[in-house]
């Protein structure tokens, strides 16, 4: 494998990306860099940040592009990003990641590659709604908008990515995942 690992894991809400990126993070010993994370940190802290974002995160809406992209932009500049990191539920809109395809470039960084993980609309409908609670946007009614939202902006991402993306089966045991996902990445369990 190259000196970096720069990935972008993708999937639907649901999908069990965030999940599989604190294994990769174990594995690789390189950061996590999850968006819906740090905005929910933010919304914690009552930073200007997490103000802007909460009423949109409870609709299950998607907080502003340059929003994101500067957290990601600060984030990425951190001497642990060196070796690569995994980014998980970022990008979510074709501005995003063109953003980042540029912020990596100018970095000198290697382009990004894109594991996405599939799994069928009635299984994350269930799984969202069976995670509950913990999250105030993991209610049926923002679980459906949530899946919206990645079908209209998201999804198209897939095509953007065509030419680094590799495309694994989402459902089974984590470690089945876990497995498929190394295997995507020419890495042994
Ligand atoms: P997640 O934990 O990744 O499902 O993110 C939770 C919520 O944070 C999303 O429903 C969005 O409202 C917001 N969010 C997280 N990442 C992004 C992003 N890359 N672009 C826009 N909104 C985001």
């Amino acid at each position: 494998m190259s000196r970096e690992l720069n990935l972008i894991l993708m999937g639907p809400p649901g999908s069990g990306k965030g999940t599989q990126a604190k294994r990769l993070v174990e594995k690789f010993q390189i950061p996590q860099i999850s968006t819906g994370d740090i905005l929910r940190e933010a919304v914690a802290s009552g930073s200007a940040v997490g103000k802007r974002a909460k009423a949109i995160m409870d609709r299950g809406d998607l907080v502003p592009d340059e929003v994101v992209i500067e957290i990601v932009r600060q984030r990425l500049s951190r001497a642990d990003c060196k070796t690569g990191f995994v980014l998980d539920g970022f990008p979510r809109t074709k501005k995003q990641a063109v953003e980042l395809d540029k912020l990596l470039a100018e970095l000198g960084r290697a382009p990004a590659r894109v594991v996405a993980l599939r799994v069928a609309d009635d299984e994350l409908r269930k799984r969202i709604v069976a995670r509950g609670e913990g999250r105030a946007d993991d209610t049926e009614e923002t679980a459906k908008k949530r899946l919206d939202v990645y079908k209209r902006d998201t999804q198209p991402l897939l095509d953007h990515y065509r030419s680094q993306l590799v495309s694994i089966d989402g459902v089974g045991s984590l470690d089945d995942v876990t497995a498929r996902l190394l295997g995507a990445l020419g890495a042994a369990a």
